[in-house]
């Protein structure tokens, strides 16, 4: 029988327990399952802070921990382009084959409808503290971010100085 294989994207930024749980809810639809990281090309931004390579460790180091088989997911940069009429087109010439995909996000999922895709929408897990949004404000701002982060993902925040790289790309320029 065919292989049933999902499809998620995100930006992760950063990698969260939220993403973690939603990961682990769609193991139990699927057989194997590819992590797009989207918007592969940006960082160094406030709302996008870490490398795409970077997110890439942060969520390979946290599923490694978990009893999610290291053979049954992949992990995959996605860059934007300027055309969302091809976007969809775009992410498969980039990806193994997959039959279903997995978004909040109405444009992602209206584009993949449009390309024949069953879209689903897994439920959020604590979105009340678990929102990249709101994490990238607590490290900015120097509150308890750890506490909702994978240990592993807090280690390369660490390694990578993360936060003072936030901190700093936050700064307004200061013209004299
Ligand atoms: P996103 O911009 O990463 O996330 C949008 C919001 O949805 C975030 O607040 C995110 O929370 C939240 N979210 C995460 N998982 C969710 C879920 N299962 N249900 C509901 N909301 C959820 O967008 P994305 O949909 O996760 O990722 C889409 C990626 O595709 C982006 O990188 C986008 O640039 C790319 N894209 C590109 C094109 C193009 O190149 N033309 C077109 C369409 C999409 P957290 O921050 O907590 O994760």
């Amino acid at each position: 029988m065919k292989v049933k294989r999902g499809l998620l994207i995100g930006r992760m930024q950063p990698v969260h327990n939220g993403h973690v749980e939603i990961i682990k809810k769609i193991f139990n639809l699927v057989d194997e399952l590819i992590i797009g990281i989207g918007s592969g090309q940006i960082s160094h931004e406030i709302n996008n802070p870490f490398t795409a390579g970077e997110r890439v460790l942060m969520l390979q180091n946290t599923l490694k921990e978990t009893e999610i088989p290291s053979d049954s997911y992949y992990i995959i940069p996605i860059v934007d382009i300027n055309n969302n009429s091809l976007w969809a087109t775009h992410v498969e010439s980039l990806i193994p084959e997959f039959n279903v995909v997995f978004s909040g996000n109405p444009l992602v999922k209206r584009l993949f409808k449009e390309n024949n895709y069953d879209v689903k929408t897994p439920p959020l897990f604590d979105r009340t503290n678990l929102s990249g949004r709101k994490i990238r404000n607590k490290m900015v701002k120097g509150k308890n971010w750890q506490s909702c982060l994978p240990e592993s993902v807090v280690k390369i925040i660490k390694e990578i100085d993360g936060i003072n790289r936030l901190k700093e790309i936050n700064k307004k320029e200061i013209n004299e």
